[in-house]
């Protein structure tokens, strides 16, 4: 073998890079140790805590916490009213739990199109998509970017629906100025390991309607209450009322201990996704092979992913083949995401491709790439290196 046959056959890194990853130091660890150690181990003062930080800093009255963003989701939905025979219209393009919400609550998932450039719900084919029987909009801020949010609340305000903003990937990110979970009915937030910060598992709901605040709270609770002004009758300092079916959602105090350490550093996270992306975006600016995200210009994203586009006209190789050769680089790509209407169990409630072509294009053609704080600028230079490398192998 040639010295240079063995230098293209050598991966760019010789240890896997994640394409996302947590970062908890010292103090996170501190925050939950004390918890470990006092009185309460869930729904104590650290969940208390953590939800007025978390209000505060979105600039909200009201966050409640849940065990995850799904169950956050489910709360929305049924503080909302969706119920049986009722539509929600929602982005194919996202983790399946946006629409399986809707499903939760015997309601019916509409799926429309993204926009051609952002791949965030296009608002135009919302609008077709509104009937009597749609309850809800479920936009969803793809990759840190926020959707169209002002005309799909015009949208919603014009037809009386709500809206439950998925905002999984932009918690930092800002609309025209303002923080994301300002601005719909309710918005959802996620702190799973591979999301800005994170409690291990957990979701919070931010919202300035008390009526949902306090309904919230009562639903990740089994629908108990023990507020008096809310008993229908008190039969003593023990009573308590379950008034509706509710579900055990509650996040503990050790979680949310490690959520209020790691929200002081949320802004250092998402600066320095920011950087990095900068760097992508520099250094993939020029090749033709390859579509880097457009960020619209009202919006400010918290960058939860980096997706690059191939131009599969420019390539010999398939998306499959460059995924798998950036793999073989020792690079944790990864696709987000899989129509959600593609799944299986999707497929059997009726849906069928072709619902969505812009989604069902996009997904054909799209990669991730390793993007969290905790990388180093020498592991987005391998990213960099890696990328080039394999896009000038399968180049026509
Ligand atoms: C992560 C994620 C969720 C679900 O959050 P969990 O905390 O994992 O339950 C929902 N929607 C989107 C878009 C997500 O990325």
């Amino acid at each position: 073998m040639s010295l240079d046959n063995e230098k293209e056959t050598k991966p760019v890194r010789d240890s896997y890079l994640p394409y996302g990853k947590q970062w908890i130091d010292d103090k996170d660890i501190q925050a939950v140790v004390d918890v470990l150690k006092g009185n309460y181990l869930t729904t104590g003062p650290a969940v208390n805590k953590f939800e007025e930080l978390f209000a505060s800093y979105v600039g909200v009255k009201y966050a409640v916490s849940f065990s995850n963003g799904t169950a956050a989701l489910h709360g929305a939905c049924f503080v909302a009213g969706i119920g049986a025979g009722d539509e929600v219209i929602t982005t194919p393009m996202t983790f399946a739990a946006s629409a399986n919400c809707v499903l939760y609550q015997k309601a019916i998932p509409v799926f429309a199109d993204i926009c051609e450039q952002t791949y965030n719900l296009d608002p135009v084919k919302v609008k077709e998509l509104v009937n009597e029987k749609t309850k809800a909009i479920i936009p969803v801020d793809f990759t840190g970017q926020p959707a169209k949010l002002d005309e799909i609340n015009k949208i919603a305000k014009d037809h009386n629906l709500i809206v439950i903003e998925d905002a999984a990937h932009a918690v930092g990110a800002t609309y025209k100025g303002k923080k994301v979970g300002t601005v719909s009915d309710m918005t959802m937030f996620s702190l799973h390991p591979v999301k800005h910060i994170t409690t291990g598992e957990g979701g919070m709901i931010t919202t300035n309607n008390k009526e949902y605040y306090e309904k919230l709270l009562q639903f990740r609770s089994h629908g108990i209450t023990r507020d008096e002004d809310k008993l229908l009758r008190n039969d003593g300092p023990w009573y308590y009322e379950m008034q509706f079916l509710g579900y055990n959602y509650r996040m503990t105090d050790i979680q949310a201990a490690l959520g209020f350490s790691q929200l002081e550093k949320l802004d250092k996270f998402v600066g320095l996704r920011r950087k990095y992306v900068s760097l992508y975006n520099e250094a993939f600016s020029k090749l033709e092979q390859i579509k880097t995200p457009y960020q619209a210009p009202e919006g400010n994203s918290s960058w939860h992913l980096y997706i690059i586009r191939l131009n599969l006209e420019k390539l010999i190789g398939s998306r499959k083949e460059v995924f798998e050769a950036l793999q073989n680089e020792n690079i944790g790509v990864n696709v987000h995401y899989i129509p959600v209407y593609y799944q299986p169990y999707y497929h059997q409630l009726g849906y069928e491709k072709g619902l969505c072509p812009k989604a069902e294009e996009l997904y054909e053609e799209i990669i991730s790439l390793p993007l969290f704080p905790k990388m180093s600028e020498e592991d987005v230079n391998d990213v960099i290196e890696a990328v080039k490398k394999v896009l000038s192998l399968y180049s026509k």
